[in-house]
């Protein structure tokens, strides 16, 4: 079992949700047990040195690694959702995509400034929404950000949108 088993485990569709788009299917990875054990493992030894003390997991499919591995590192789990969604007073982050524009939105009393916080998504591309959601977070002032995604898509250097200071990791780089 290796990051290759993981890699293979991943279905590629060509042309999904719109032609050009190779779309990084997680949910093949997710339904074979020991892939997501797998998974669970190495996301876990990437941070359980770190302190973290909430994982914010961005919607939707943030919200299925994000607390597997809040409840592995005794973190809570916090989510990062579209307008509207959340019932409580909400902060918002909006960012330009490829036509038009998407909006984030979290909690205002979700993190303190003694949170160590753990952004997680499954996929970085562009890096537009992770960014909008890393804003989001600071303007709660948590003592330390880190940023997680499953897999990376390297050619799209999402990576290079984020400040120095914050630590980038993935699991995978396709
Ligand atoms: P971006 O803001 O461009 O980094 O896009 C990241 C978001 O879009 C993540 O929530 C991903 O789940 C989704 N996404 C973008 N490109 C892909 C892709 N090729 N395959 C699967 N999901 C993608």
């Amino acid at each position: 079992m290796s990051k290759e088993k993981l890699i293979e485990s991943i279905r590629c569709i060509p042309d999904f949700p719109i032609p050009g788009i190779q779309f990084r299917d997680v949910t093949t990875l997710f339904k074979d047990s020991e892939c997501l054990q797998l998974l669970s493992d190495m996301m876990y030894e990437m941070y359980k040195d770190k302190g973290i003390t909430q994982v914010v997991g961005i919607e939707s499919r943030g919200f299925i690694m994000g607390p597997i591995l809040a409840t592995r590192l005794g973190a809570g789990f916090v989510p990062i959702r579209k307008p509207g969604k959340l019932p409580a007073e909400t902060i918002e982050e909006s960012y330009d995509k490829e036509y038009g524009t998407d909006t984030v939105q979290i909690h205002k009393d979700a993190l303190n400034e003694n949170d160590v916080v753990l952004l997680h998504d499954d996929l970085l591309a562009t890096g537009g929404t992770m960014k909008a959601a890393c804003e989001l977070v600071k303007r709660l002032h948590p003592q330390k950000i880190y940023v997680n995604f499953i897999i990376e898509l390297k050619d799209l250097k999402g990576k290079e949108l984020f400040d120095k200071d914050i630590e980038v990791e993935s699991v995978l780089s396709l």
